[in-house]
């Protein structure tokens, strides 16, 4: 767990935006892993997802507060949470100012149709370059879609980690490119699901807040974040041996 949590960024979230905005500006091609523990436990898990993460092109940025809390157990120091929901509107709002173009690839159609409509009311300049649901069957054909098109941003909401493993096997056919898989962020933006109210988010239980809203997520959280903190522990343990 120890050589994930390494390589995630360790600046400020207004850092890593700034960052991004250049990284937009020079074309450089970017893929944004937003972690939470689940995603992590995947890598222990799966030696594909690990190359993923392992590789120097990915870059991964603390979404989930577990990510912190486990960090400081293994002694190192993330100074907070870099929501990926919050990236995503930060990217869509650079991308209008500066001329950008951006593909939505994710949610279900009424979702994205409604994430659209938004979008074209909020920030009338922008260049949506072309969009598509992700209950198509052949999510392939989407990719081959985008790299025809060759957005500036790539945004691609079909959960982890079916979105981030797609987005890796496609990276290297492109030159430029913002990638980054953005969970239920389209849900969110869409208006169709409310985040959590704004003091869970200060209070950093978000997660709390997803969790009571969605059964389903309870064994998610017991396989990604109860056994990851046993994980943690363990590796600890062992460097104090
Ligand atoms: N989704 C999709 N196609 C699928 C499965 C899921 O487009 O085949 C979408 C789903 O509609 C939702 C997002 O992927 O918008 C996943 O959201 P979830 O809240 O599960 O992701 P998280 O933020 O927890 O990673």
């Amino acid at each position: 767990m120890k050589k994930y949590i390494k390589k995630i960024y360790n600046g400020t979230q207004k850092e890593y935006e700034n960052y991004l905005k250049n990284q937009l500006q020079k074309e450089e091609k970017t893929f944004v892993v937003t972690a939470n523990p689940e995603i992590l436990m995947l890598g222990e898990n799966k030696k594909s997802f690990d190359s993923l993460l392992m590789d120097p092109q990915t870059q991964i940025v603390a979404d989930g507060i577990g990510i912190i809390k486990g960090a400081k157990m293994l002694g190192i120091h993330l100074p907070e949470r870099i929501p990926g929901v919050e990236l995503a509107e930060m990217l869509l709002k650079t991308c209008a100012e500066s001329n950008k173009s951006v593909y939505l690839f994710g949610a279900s159609r009424q979702v994205l149709e409604q994430l659209v409509t938004n979008l074209r009311t909020t920030y009338p300049t922008l260049n949506i370059i072309g969009f598509a649901d992700g209950y198509v069957s052949d999510k392939q054909s989407v990719f081959e879609e985008i790299k025809r098109l060759t957005p500036d941003v790539v945004l691609v909401a079909l959960g982890a980690p079916l979105q981030e493993e797609l987005i890796y096997q496609n990276l290297s056919a492109f030159k430029k490119g913002i990638f980054m898989g953005v969970g239920g962020s389209f849900d969110v933006l869409s208006g169709m699901k409310k985040r959590a109210p704004k003091l869970f988010i200060k209070l950093n239980l978000e997660w709390l807040y997803r969790m009571a809203g969605s059964p389903k997520r309870w064994k998610r959280f017991f396989n990604g974040n109860v056994k990851y903190i046993w994980k943690i522990r363990k590796e600890v343990k062992n460097s104090n041996d």
